[in-house]
């Protein structure tokens, strides 16, 4: 399907809920094709944003009608403390959904080896920023959930299998993903639904952080049975119907929007033995 082709549907599926989008950072975010999805939908929506990002975050957000803007610094307990109160105080105490797009690891560990590569301190970090943030973004949002709330994450294939330079995201991402399925177990017996997306290769801020991040992107696009680059249009859709009430009965689940790269073993233009 050609870009011009994809329009951004317009309706009410998301009238009247409000949640928090965590990991804006410019106009090629997947947390902003999800958010500019949300708000097609009639969602209210609060951005979280770090300091670095406020310039380009705050035009985008107001584009779509966003009011509430909160700096916010995942590894700073205070912050996140702070950011969860303002946005308490602006959504009247009440949150139907959150939206957690943030991943960071040294780039400098995203190549080549990763026994010889990794570092115990960038190991921490990765986790905690990559991994650990959805855990206590989870449990500040839970208390202001009804039932019918639901949350998502973003995750790669890399958590599954050994996507060369992933390395240490890679690791962080399968937390992540086990992170998913435990929180969806503590949060289920109040209506409150979790899962993660695992989005195919996109040109972003993120990718662009690993060595040989364009090749994953070309080798996707060769190898998916679809026979194209994902979509950010695509995992935001499925964002939508897993924060709308669309999404009803599902969670604990890690669902692939990837052009159906993970399913292939090998490539297709191999050629037959005979
Ligand atoms: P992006 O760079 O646009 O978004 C990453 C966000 O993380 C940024 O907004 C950044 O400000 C935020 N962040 C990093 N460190 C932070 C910290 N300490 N505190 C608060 N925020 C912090 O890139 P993206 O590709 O849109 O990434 C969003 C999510 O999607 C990530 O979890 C990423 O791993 C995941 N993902 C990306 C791809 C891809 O190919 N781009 C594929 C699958 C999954």
């Amino acid at each position: 399907m050609a870009d011009e082709d994809i329009t951004l549907p317009k309706g009410d599926l998301m009238k009247g809920k409000r949640g928090v989008v965590m990991g804006v950072a410019n106009h090629n975010s997947i947390a902003w094709a999800i958010a500019s999805q949300l708000a097609a939908q009639g969602a209210e929506l609060a951005f979280t944003y770090i300091d670095a990002m406020e310039k380009r975050v705050k035009p985008l957000g107001e584009s779509i009608g966003v009011k509430t803007f909160v700096p916010c610094e995942v590894t700073d307990d205070a912050s996140m403390e702070a950011a969860f109160r303002v946005i308490g105080e602006a959504f009247g105490g009440k949150i139907d959904f959150l939206v957690h797009a943030i991943a960071f690891s040294d780039k400098n560990e995203l190549k080549g080896s990763f026994v010889e590569n990794t570092t115990r301190a960038n190991f921490l970090r990765s986790m905690d920023i990559s991994a650990f943030s959805f855990v206590d973004a989870a449990r500040r949002c839970a208390p202001m959930m009804s039932p019918g709330g639901s949350m998502i994450t973003l995750t790669y294939l890399g958590s599954e299998r050994v996507i060369p330079n992933y390395n240490v995201m890679g690791v962080a991402k399968a937390a992540l993903e086990a992170s998913t399925r435990y929180i969806a177990r503590d949060l289920g017996p109040k209506g409150i639904r979790v899962n993660a997306i695992s989005a195919g290769a996109i040109r972003t801020l993120s990718l662009a952080g690993i060595s040989g991040g364009r090749s994953m992107i070309g080798q996707g696009r060769q190898w998916s049975p679809l026979r194209e680059d994902t979509a950010p249009e695509g995992v935001a859709g499925c964002a939508l119907w897993l924060l709308s009430d669309l999404g009803r009965s599902t969670t604990g689940e890690v669902i692939h929007v990837d052009a159906g790269f993970h399913i292939m073993g090998l490539p297709d233009e191999m050629e037959s033995d005979a």
